[in-house]
């Protein structure tokens, strides 16, 4: 395994260290793949987020303990993705805190909706795919691009609290021992997102709406449509307090006021770049492929180090913008009823010269390095059952030639648990 070299270095983005961010508030970071921040009042805290396993949580409490005694009687939770939601239960000892967030909070820990059919299995097994669970690390799983690849797995999802306040205002203020925050709901990688803003210390707590990575507009372990539109607008919100630490969900803070405004105004001229290119190729009539294919930052917003693509990709985002507001279907006349994957299969073989012609082709695409053709090409041999088990390790080294090539965590991470899933099938 050669893994794509920026990806490595990404890694530097959340080292696991405990940070004094200013006086009584600390942040944990790389002990999970969510930081939780620390705040501490009078005679209690104030904790934000509390990440995805007990585990994580125990080892992050046990560092902050050395710092205070004080009880945790207030947990934030800043949006509902399990991540951030999973270990408020080792926060809260035996002290009952509050747990705040917003009052469209919804966790993504509920139960699948018994009465409505639901792809909870099909999610499941993506989500796996995408955090590469059951890969070595660090020669397979780098990280998941915002967070490590080696965290504890202990406890996932055990630590999750329900919420005992729910934030209704647009805008409203907490003050809890001695501290005056205000929360704000600011919608973004989810709907429910609210942000902290500790004017005091000139801090912002901004959960998932900034992290160093293009954002994940679309995440492929299955997600509905992210509001591209309510995401700058809530960047634009983020800009205006002018705060002089940025405290993000995942990945190092960011300090400096010029620093936060120049990195936030570019986030949001990203998303909007990519939603005014897209929108331009949806109205000259081309299609999720090809605008997927045409769509690019520009080039002063590529080279930002917190725009590269570790964690969100441009071309998923396009075609989850297209997905989200045109649906499925590209336009063509020839799309509206397209043959089955195996008909398709057996035709493009026939074509071909038979299933040994065409697997000769799919193998000397690989040997040129044309990996994506290579898949394609097997994929016709799978779906007919033609040749299929050389067509299957053809896949398996095909995608893991794809997963050292690629920038994204989750990209990789999926390549990589797919040529497991294909290898142990054969066996
Ligand atoms: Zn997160």
């Amino acid at each position: 395994m050669n893994p794509n070299p920026e990806l490595v270095a990404q890694s530097k983005q959340f080292e696991k260290q405990v940070i004094e961010l200013a006086p009584d508030v600390y942040g944990a970071i790389g002990f999970a793949a969510s930081n939780v921040y620390m705040l501490i009042g009078d005679d209690g805290l104030i904790i934000i987020d509390s990440t995805e396993t007990t585990k994580a949580a125990e080892n992050i409490f046990a560092e902050f303990r050395k710092v205070t005694k004080k009880p945790v009687k207030t947990i934030i939770y800043t949006h509902s993705h399990r991540d951030h939601i999973s270990g408020a239960s080792v926060f809260a000892e035996n002290n009952n805190p509050e747990i705040i967030a917003s009052d469209n909070f919804e966790s993504d820990l509920v139960a699948i909706d018994s009465v409505h059919p639901k792809p909870g299995m099909a999610l499941m097994a993506r989500t796996k795919r995408q955090f590469g669970m059951g890969l070595s690390f660090p020669a397979e799983r780098v990280s998941v691009g915002v967070g490590p690849g080696d965290r504890p797995m202990e406890g996932m999802g055990a630590g999750y609290m329900e919420p005992t306040v729910l934030i209704k205002e647009q805008r409203s203020s907490l003050s809890r021992y001695g501290i005056d925050l205000e929360l704000i709901k600011a919608p973004g990688e989810t709907p429910d997102h609210i942000v902290v803003w500790y004017s005091a210390r000139k801090m912002l707590f901004c959960g998932d709406n900034f992290y160093s990575s293009f954002p994940m507009l679309y995440a492929i372990r299955g997600t509905a449509y992210r509001d591209f539109n309510a995401w700058v607008d809530s960047l634009e919100l983020l800009i205006e307090f002018q705060a002089e630490t940025l405290a993000p969900g995942h990945t190092m803070p960011v300090t400096g006021e010029d620093k936060i405004k120049e990195y936030l105004g570019d986030y949001r001229d990203a998303i909007k770049s990519l939603v005014a290119q897209t929108v331009d190729g949806m109205n000259r009539q081309l299609g999720p492929d090809e605008l997927a294919h045409s769509v690019k930052l520009p080039v002063g917003l590529a080279e930002k180090p917190y725009l590269k693509e570790f964690y969100g990709k441009v071309a998923w985002s396009v075609r989850a913008y297209f997905a989200g507001t045109l649906g499925w279907f590209d336009g063509n006349a020839t799309n509206l009823a397209r043959l089955s994957p195996k008909q398709r299969a057996l035709n493009t073989i026939a074509l071909a010269g038979g299933a040994d012609a065409l697997l000769e082709a799919a193998n000397k695409a690989a040997s040129e390095s044309q990996h994506q053709w290579a898949l394609e090409l097997v994929d016709h041999l799978i779906a007919a059952d033609e040749e299929s088990h050389a067509a299957k390790m053809l896949k398996v080294s095909s995608l893991r030639a794809m997963a050292d090539l690629e920038i994204n965590a989750a990209g990789r991470n999926y390549y990589l648990l797919s040529a497991q899933e294909i290898e142990q099938s054969l066996t």
